[in-house]
Formats: structure tokens, C-alpha cells, sequence
């Protein structure tokens, strides 16, 4: 074994190969993978071996379809047999809720280009015989399903990564890693040590053990798994001789199962409510090949619905049930990326469906290892979406409830329930009080509306029981004025002598002057957009508690402290700290928004005094605030921040005062229906990694012009000179009773050629709103626009400027 290694790869399943693969392959071969038993040792060896290209996040989605097109690929390059059988499958629909949310999984599949078709239960029949078509309201064609040997790809990508001078060491046991004094990593193993730069957990089924080696303990959980494998079917058989081709693959989601062909006889594996965790606190190093006790009765009632669904399987025997365990984050999806605070530790585990992924996560991984960038949107697999809220028992009951959900629609509307509330601010039981609807965001429970006693979410594709409800928040802040709860937002203060210098060179925009706030874009080298922020200048950088001040994404908070700390300089002139929970936040906005802030505070709040964008410490009531001039609302508004000690008392301050102009309560769904009249686009929707600041409208805050040679500069100014691909437009829908949600495609002269990001319904201007990218040669166009609902197209048109306020005067005024 070596003793020096540019990379260490922990971990020889499927995920580790491959990504030693891809580094390799990328022009890394100074990587070595160490494996503490036979590659495969992990959950691997007993998958069941199927793909899919679906995935609810459209980005994991063509990550997937990468996968599949390269397991040919690897077989040529390793001389391996992957087993690869494309036998295209059938995704089932036995209700029509089922089938309006394939419908969208189709329209989705159109601008990924994935090839989905909407058929009928007959045609599904005549392409999957043994399913009773009776049982079915709809199918889906999808011709890129199929199955592989497990083993066959994983020794495939061992072997390609060979072949390109990668080593791989079979037992070779990781005990412990420790960073040393100079940035490089001592791995230990059982049998020596191997210094490196950089280390990949891709521990799988130990992954949190070998997290735990460097202190981080990684929200994965192992759940119990099982399909069944029958005996040879007559109905098989003649299929086969029929046809000369394998029985396609089959999701049936209402009935919770997968089929494919195995051999003469039929596999069926379930997702059952009734799931099992195994090994819930650490897995016993010597789990080696061995499958767990198969428990027919927690997959029966599944079972059932199968047996009905595909009768042939009355008639049949079941040669074998294999149960097996496999890794889940809370959301189902992997864990990718660098750790913050961990520089050269990097993840890629809990991967649920590795031979669907697999390939996309090591692609991801080692371009964000080489070139500092994933090259692709991968945040739905980001690890930093979670941050030290997903604590161990978090994990568990999240990935129960994913599991255990794996085949079950999710409403746009729908909230779910495990592991809440955890998360709460000191107003949560004043705003339950008044029929807060609650959502979570980042672990942190957000009001989504109030609703009347009595009333709560109907979940729907369409227009449900908040809508009228909704309407009422937007008609209280447009016409008089309303609160809000904004301490999802994630916010940061930096201060030290080197702040101005450091934000200077980190963020796009021109610095604000002392008392002044601005949007603040910020950019990574390749010039496409990696935050977005408002940033104030509260002076004396140096002086505790005041400097700088960031509000972001509140989602993005330990992704953005990760980017922010990796660009610290090292002498310690600059600090930054997330505030998170240290500091709450309350929002006021409407035309009497500054008739209840004068009522409560000393400070002279006039327009001439405390103009837009302004920003300063004041006291309302009682408690010391800082408060912005400034409201995503797009109106005249106040954003308020304070410590939670205070988050109460400033609530009821402003509540009382705002009685006598008819303040009310409003949660994000009423925000997200006046931004979207305002054309705001918001962080991980219309704003991320894969778009420049041209193509997302906000060139405006960038500033070109500045000396500072900021992050990401001169690809800004290339895009601005070449005019970059895509451009970010809102459009008016003539939807009828739903809107758009995300991921809808656009039409232009009846080709898809965008996709919607965000939208909903504009209560105040009574206008269905989409937002979304299109090429920018028809992004002015004026007609030729469509977008794709519900398996349906409604004529669309771009709204250029904003339907509320285009001019402004509500909102500076
Ligand atoms: C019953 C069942 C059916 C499945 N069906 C499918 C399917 O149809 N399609 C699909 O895509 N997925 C399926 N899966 C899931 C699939 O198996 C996983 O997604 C995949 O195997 C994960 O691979 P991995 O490399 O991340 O982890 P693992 O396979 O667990 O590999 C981790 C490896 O790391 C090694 N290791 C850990 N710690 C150390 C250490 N300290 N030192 C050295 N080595 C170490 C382990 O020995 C192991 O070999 C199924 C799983 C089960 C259990």
C-alpha cells in the first residue's frame, strides 16, 4: 500500500468506485480506495439491481440519466460485464391523483429529455403482461428503466479506475483519521497509513462510523429492506418465447412495489409502511455478506395489493426473500460535497439507489474535487442542506417517514409531519394561537397561513382551502398593513478590520455606505451566482455587534457558511458568524407600515429621515431592534430583527400599535404571492449555481465597474459582453382552478423549451404567475408561450415589469 496518496476513497461499493473512477478518469490517478473487506462488502452485493431515471428533483433526475448511459460505458473501458438490461418499465397509476402527479413527472421528463409517454392500462398491459389493467386509471412509458449486476458494475468501475492508474486495496480496514497540523490527513488502517490531501467517505453502510473518525456525525440511517424472488412462471416463459424480449419493468405506486424479471421467474420489492431501522446508533464492523431474517407479515399487507395488481403471482411460488439493509438521509436523497469546517473531507453517502446515482455522484464529487465546482446543480444532494439540527433522532424518525413514503404522492401543499416541530422562535405559540399553519424550513418551523378554527390544508394539485385565506393576508398588506414572521432567513455578521476589503472582493455589488443596505449578489469563478444577499453597513466593523449585516437563504445558511469560511483570509482580520437562532426576525409591510413603526420607536422613520434601504438600530417599545427599510413584499415595509428574548415583546408592540390601522397576520404563502407580482425571484428557485447574474436579472446589482477584482469578475463581464444562453422571465398564466408550482415546462410555438421555477397565484393583482428560464432569442417574445399543468397547456405571456408597483412608489414612497 502507499503511503502517500493525493486522495483516499473510503469505501468499495458501488458510490466509492465510482467516484474513484471519476477522479481518475478526470485526470486524478495518485487516488487510492481502500475497502475493508471484498469491494461489494456493503449494501451492495444484494441490491436488487434496478434503475430508474426519476427522481422528484429534476437536477438528481439528469444525474440519473448520466448514470445509465454510462454503465455501458465502464463495461467497454474495464472489459466487466455490468448485466446491463435496458428493458424500459411502466410507472402505474391505480388513482387519478396518481396519474395527475406522473402527468407532471412526463411534462418534467420533456425539457430533460427523458423519454416519458402517458399510455393507457390496456397499453401498459400489452407492454407488462402479467398487471390486470382493471386495477389502473393510467400509466406511464419509461424506456430507459431496466437492471444491472450489481457486483458486475461496481467491479467495472474498480477495474476502468485501474486501467487509468488508480490502486484499490481489499482488506483494508480505516481506523481512525486525523487531520494533521499541515491540512494533510493521516488515514489509519490496519494495515499502515496513507497521508493525503484529501479524503472521501463513501462508507455506505458505515459511513457514520467513519464520519465519526473526524467528529461529524452524518444524519444516514440503515432501514431493513426486502423483495422476493418467485419461482419460474409458465406466464414468464411465454412472454419470453413471444416475444423474444424480458417482461418490462414496473412501479406500481399505489401499491407501493417494483417488478422486473428475474430470470424465469419475477423479482417484487416493497416500500412498506411498517418499516425497520437496522442498527440504529452504529453497525457492527463485522456485518459482513450476510442478509437479515426475512419478515413476510411487515410486507404482507403490500404483498396483497400486489398479488391483486399482478395476478399471475397467485399462481407461483416464492423461491427466496431477501432482506438487506441500505443507507437514507431524512430526505431521501445522497449526501455530496465538502464538509464545512473539514477542508479536504468529503462526503458521498447515503445513497439510497446507488445504481441509479451512483454514477451522477461521482461525477458531481470529483468535478467539485478538481475544478472546485460540481459542475451540475446538485443541491437537492448537497450535505450542507442539513445543518446541526439533524441530530441522530431526527434522522430516524425522518427517514422512517421517507421510507415509508418512498411511493407516495407529496401535494405541493403538503407538510410532513415526523420530527416536529423541533426547531421553534419565541413567538411560535402566539402565531399557533392565531391558527399558524405551520412549514419547516431548515429545521425551523415557519409560518405557511392562518387559517380559521376549523379549517387546515386540503392537500390538492389544485386550489385548496387556504386560498381564500391566503387572499385575505394579501389583501390586509396591500391595503393597510401586516406581520410577518421572516427568522428563516439566514443571517450573518462580519466584522474586523479586513471586512470591507474581504466583502469587497467576495461580493459582486458595490459596498453600501454606513446606515445603507443593498442587494448583493455574489458569484463564484466561473461568474454564476452562489448567494444572494441584502447586505448592511452598520459601521465600526470592529466594534462587537455592529459591522456588517447579511440576510440570505435561510436554507443555505451552512452552504453559504461553508463558501465563506473556505474564502476567509487566514490572519484572522475578518470574522463571520451565522447568527441562526441568536437573532429572530419579524417583518412589517403595506401603505400603513410606517404609521406602526412611528408609533413605536423614537427614531425618526419619516421617508426623509429613514429613506428605502436604509438600515439602523433602534428600539421598538422596549426591545433593542435593528431594523431595515426594506420588505420583499415589494412595498413599503420594515424588516426587524432582534434577539429572541426580545422577539415577543417587539411582536406585541407592534401588533397593538398596528391594531387601529387593521394590521393582520401573514405567513409565506401570501409572500410568495406578492414577490411573485413583483417579479422577485428568491435563492434555490429562480437563483443558483448554474445561472449568471445576466441570465437571472440581477446584472443590476453587480458591479462591473468596481476596481476590486471580485470573485467570479471576469465571467461576469464575458457573460455581459456574450449575453450568456438563458434568461429569467416572469409570465402571466391563463391557468383555470391550479398554478405552477416548479418544474413545469414552457412551450414556445409548441416546442419545450424552458422550465418554470417558482409561481402561484398573485391574490392582490388576481393573476396566475409563473417564473422560469427561456433562451434568450424568444425571451421578449410576445406571444408563442405556453406552460404545461396537469398534463394540459395554457398560453402564457411574459409580464416584463412588475404587475404591482412597476413604478415604485409604493415601495420608496
Ligand atoms: C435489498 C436491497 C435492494 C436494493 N435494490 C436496489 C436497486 O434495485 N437499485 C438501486 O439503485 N439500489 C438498490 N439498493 C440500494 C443500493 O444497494 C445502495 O444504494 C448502494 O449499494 C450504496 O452503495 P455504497 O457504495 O454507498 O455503500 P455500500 O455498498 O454499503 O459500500 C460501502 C463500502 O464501504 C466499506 N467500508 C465502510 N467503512 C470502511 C472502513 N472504515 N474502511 C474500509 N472500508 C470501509 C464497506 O465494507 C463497503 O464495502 C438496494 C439495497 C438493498 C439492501
Amino acid at each position: 500500500m502507499k503511503s502517500h496518496a493525493k486522495v483516499v476513497v473510503i469505501g468499495g461499493g458501488v458510490v466509492g468506485c465510482s467516484v474513484l473512477f471519476h477522479l481518475a478518469r478526470h485526470g486524478w490517478t495518485d487516488v487510492v480506495l481502500l475497502e475493508r473487506d471484498e469491494l461489494t462488502s456493503g449494501s451492495t452485493w444484494h441490491a436488487a439491481g434496478g434503475m430508474h431515471t426519476i427522481n422528484g428533483d429534476p437536477n438528481v433526475a439528469k444525474l440519473q440519466k448520466y448514470t445509465i448511459s454510462l454503465h455501458k460505458e465502464i463495461e467497454e473501458l474495464s472489459g466487466q460485464a455490468t448485466g446491463v438490461h435496458l428493458t424500459g418499465g411502466v410507472l402505474l397509476a391505480a388513482t387519478e391523483a396518481r396519474l395527475d402527479w406522473l402527468r407532471g413527472v412526463v411534462a418534467k421528463g420533456r425539457y430533460l429529455g427523458i423519454d416519458l409517454e402517458e399510455i393507457s392500462p390496456n397499453e401498459a398491459a400489452e407492454l407488462m403482461p402479467l398487471l390486470d389493467p382493471k386495477q389502473f386509471v393510467g400509466a406511464v412509458r419509461n424506456k430507459e428503466d431496466g437492471h444491472l449486476d450489481p457486483s458486475g458494475v461496481t467491479h467495472a468501475y474498480a477495474k476502468a479506475a485501474r486501467k487509468l492508474g488508480a490502486e484499490v486495496e481489499r482488506f483494508t480496514k480505516v481506523e481512525d483519521i486525523v487531520r494533521r497540523a499541515d491540512g494533510l490527513w493521516r488515514v489509519i488502517t490496519n494495515k499502515g497509513e496513507v497521508v493525503a490531501e484529501h479524503v472521501v467517505n463513501a462508507g455506505g453502510l458505515w459511513a457514520r462510523e467513519v464520519g465519526r473518525m473526524v467528529g461529524l456525525e452524518l444524519p444516514v440511517l440503515a432501514m431493513e429492506h426486502m423483495y422476493l424472488i418467485t419461482e419460474d412462471m409458465p406466464e414468464v416463459a411465454a412472454w419470453n418465447q413471444k416475444t423474444g424480449t424480458e417482461i418490462i419493468h414496473a412501479v406500481d405506486f399505489d401499491g407501493e412495489l417494483y417488478l422486473r424479471q428475474e430470470r424465469g421467474g419475477m423479482l417484487m420489492g416493497t416500500y412498506e409502511k411498517a418499516n425497520k431501522p437496522w442498527s440504529e446508533f452504529s453497525t457492527p464492523w463485522n456485518f459482513g455478506h450476510e442478509l437479515l431474517e426475512p419478515d413476510i407479515d411487515r410486507i404482507a399487507p403490500s404483498l396483497e395489493v400486489g398479488f391483486r395488481h399482478f395476478p399471475a403471482f397467485q399462481n407461483t411460488g416464492i423461491k427466496q426473500i431477501i432482506n438487506g439493509p441500505f443507507t437514507f438521509a431524512p430526505d431521501g436523497n445522497p449526501l455530496v460535497g465538502p464538509v464545512r469546517g473539514l477542508p479536504g473531507f468529503w462526503v458521498a453517502c447515503g445513497v439510497m439507489a446507488g445504481f441509479s446515482q451512483g454514477g451522477g455522484v461521482g461525477l458531481a464529487l470529483s468535478n467539485w474535487m478538481i475544478e472546485g465546482d460540481p459542475g451540475a446543480d446538485i443541491w437537492a444532494m448537497d450535505v450542507s442542506r442539513y445543518g446541526d439540527w439533524a441530530t441522530m433522532a431526527y434522522t430516524n424518525a425522518k427517514v422512517r417517514e421517507n421510507y415509508s413514503r418512498r411511493f407516495s404522492i407529496r401535494f405541493p401543499n403538503e407538510e410532513l409531519p415526523a420530527g416536529r416541530p423541533l426547531k421553534t422562535t419565541p413567538v411560535y405559540d402566539l402565531l399557533s394561537a392565531k391558527g399558524a399553519q405551520w412549514g419547516v424550513a431548515f429545521g425551523l418551523e415557519v409560518p405557511l397561513w392562518y387559517a380559521p378554527e376549523g379549517v387546515k390544508d386540503e392537500f390538492s394539485w389544485r386550489r385548496s382551502s387556504d386560498f381564500e385565506h391566503v387572499a385575505n393576508e394579501v389583501r390586509t398588506v396591500r391595503t393597510s398593513v401586516g406581520l410577518s414572521e421572516i427568522s428563516n432567513f439566514a443571517k450573518y455578521r462580519v466584522t474586523g478590520e479586513g471586512a470591507a476589503v474581504w466583502l469587497d472582493r467576495l461580493l459582486a455589488c458595490k459596498l453600501p455606505r454606513p446606515g445603507r443596505m443593498t442587494l448583493a449578489p455574489m458569484l463564484k469563478e466561473d461568474g454564476r451566482l452562489i448567494g444572494d444577499f441584502s447586505l448592511a453597513n452598520l459601521g465600526n466593523p470592529n466594534s462587537n455587534g455592529e459591522g456588517w449585516f447579511l440576510a440570505g437563504s435561510g436554507i443555505a445558511e451552512q452552504y453559504h457558511m461553508r463558501w465563506f469560511e473556505a474564502h476567509l483570509p487566514r490572519d484572522g482580520s475578518v470574522r463571520i458568524e451565522a447568527l441562526g437562532a441568536k437573532l429572530t426576525g419579524l417583518s412589517i409591510a403595506g401603505p400603513r407600515a410606517r404609521d406602526v413603526l412611528a408609533k413605536v420607536t423614537r427614531a425618526d422613520v419619516s421617508n426623509a429621515a429613514f429613506p428605502f434601504m436604509a438600515a439602523a438600530k433602534m428600539d421598538i417599545g422596549m426591545a433593542p431592534c435593528l431594523v431595515g427599510r426594506v420588505s420583499y413584499t415589494g412595498d413599503l415595509g420594515y424588516e426587524v430583527w432582534v434577539a429572541p428574548e426580545y422577539q415577543r415583546s417587539a411582536y406585541q408592540t407592534l401588533m397593538a400599535a398596528g391594531e387601529e390601522f387593521g394590521i393582520g397576520l401573514f405567513g409565506s404563502r401570501a409572500l410568495n404571492a406578492l414577490r411573485l407580482e413583483k417579479n422577485y425571484g428568491s435563492w434555490a428557485r429562480e437563483y443558483r449555481p448554474i445561472y449568471g447574474p445576466l441570465e437571472a436579472g440581477l446584472d443590476r446589482f453587480v458591479a462591473y465597474g468596481k476596481e476590486t477584482d471580485f470573485v467570479g469578475k471576469q465571467a461576469a463581464l464575458a457573460e455581459r459582453q456574450q449575453g450568456g444562453k438563458l434568461r429569467l422571465r416572469a409570465f402571466v398564466v391563463d391557468a383555470a382552478d391550479a398554478d405552477v408550482i416548479g418544474d413545469e415546462p414552457i412551450w414556445f410555438d409548441g416546442v419545450v423549451r424552458g422550465w418554470v421555477t417558482s409561481g402561484g397565484y398573485a391574490h392582490h393583482s388576481k393573476t396566475s404567475v409563473a417564473m422560469g428560464y427561456v433562451p434568450k432569442e424568444i425571451a421578449d417574445e410576445a406571444d408563442g408561450f405556453e406552460i404545461e399543468l396537469l398534463g394540459k397547456r395554457y398560453r402564457a405571456r411574459v409580464q416584463p415589469s412588475p404587475l404591482f408597483d412597476a413604478n415604485l412608489k409604493r415601495m420608496r414612497g
